[in-house]
């Protein structure tokens, strides 16, 4: 299937990247004029920033950026929403204006190169392109053995993620109508995109070290997403922890047989250390367990309450139409 010169918009989310905005904004420029040129898109094309309700100068960063050159474009979030919810913003604000949105971090790590791949997939029919990372040496050991293995229990509790797929990706306009009707407050993007299905491919890029600036995902948001990623997507936990407690029923029988036995033989005092460890041990089963089914009652709580998500504070060009603001999409 042959398509159109399509218009693409480059989706970068944005928190506190001051110091990497000005390496970075020119390179993505770059791309999308070298794009151009090669015929691939169509030279409406945009960059689109996502100010994430940054506390340092981003904002002014940005709005510079704009004021210098068309290609740039910008909104701003009334305040920090995380790098999901953020992302989803400028997906959404991007629908009604590209055929193809290319999401990626403003940090430089991720390859700029791989797009005109992404683009050229796109072309022959493709809907979702995947940027897979073809290796992780530039991660540090305990991030990279924390994120594979945790690829392979997501997908064993059975969350379809793609395998060392992050946020780099090629999404048609067309899914992300579809997307629209996902109105799920506890957000995994790179989870969703596999549910919606249509034809889709990846396409590999090597990974660098952050250009500028540090990493804005602390160990404690990237738990908080590996956790969203598992219970968003999976029931599984839950399963698990019927299973166990069978498994304690079946356990204590054989216990309470024992300790019959013991009090018919008249061995009763030496019980004292198996009850002990018996307590304990379920004792801490039944916390983890509630600990669990906490989990899901709380997101069924957030859900419930269905507030939006983000809500766009400026954009950098006029558009009269209030988006989202105060609205659940
Ligand atoms: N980010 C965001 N909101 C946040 C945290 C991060 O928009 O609350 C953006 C950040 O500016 C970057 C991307 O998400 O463009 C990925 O963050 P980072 O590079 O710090 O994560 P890492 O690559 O270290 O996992
Ligand atoms: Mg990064």
């Amino acid at each position: 299937m042959l398509r159109e010169k399509p218009i693409l918009y480059i989706v970068i989310p944005c928190y506190n990247e001051e110091e990497v905005l000005p390496v970075t904004a020119p390179m993505f420029k770059a791309k999308i004029e070298s794009l151009v040129a090669s015929g691939l898109i169509d030279d409406g094309s945009r960059i689109l920033f996502v100010n994430d309700g940054s506390r340092d100068r981003t904002w002014e960063v940005l709005t510079e950026l704009c004021a210098s050159d068309p290609v740039f474009t910008a909104i701003k979030l009334s305040r920090n929403r995380g790098h999901q919810n953020a992302l989803l913003a400028g997906l959404m604000e991007a629908k009604d204006l590209a055929d193809i949105t290319i999401s990626i971090d403003c940090d430089g790590q991720d390859d700029i190169d791989a797009m005109d791949e992404m683009v050229r997939a796109y072309n022959d029919g493709c809907e979702i392109v995947y940027g897979v990372r073809s290796d992780r040496s530039s991660d540090s050991f305990f991030k990279r053995s924390t994120a594979q293995g945790y690829y392979k229990i997501l997908n064993a509790l059975g969350g379809e993620v793609i395998y060392n797929h992050a946020d780099y990706r090629l999404v048609s306009s067309r899914v992300l109508n579809e997307l629209a009707n996902y109105k799920e407050v506890n957000l995994f993007l790179r989870g969703m995109f596999p549910m919606i299905g249509f034809k889709s491919t990846c396409v590999e890029y090597s990974r660098h070290e952050r250009l500028a600036g540090k990493s804005k995902y602390p160990l404690s948001k990237m738990l908080t997403l590996a956790f969203d990623g598992i219970t968003s997507f999976s029931v599984k936990p839950i399963r698990i922890i019927t299973g166990l407690g069978a498994l304690t029923v079946v356990l204590s029988l054989v216990l309470i047989i024992y300790a019959l036995v013991s009090w018919a033989t008249g061995h009763v005092v030496p019980g004292w250390s198996s009850s002990f460890i018996g307590t304990t041990l379920i004792g801490g089963i039944q916390l983890i367990s509630l600990g669990v089914i906490g989990e899901y009652v709380g997101k069924i709580y957030m859900e419930t309450k269905g507030r939006p998500r983000y809500i766009v504070e400026e954009r950098t060009w006029s558009n009269t139409d209030g988006g989202e603001s105060g609205e659940k999409m």
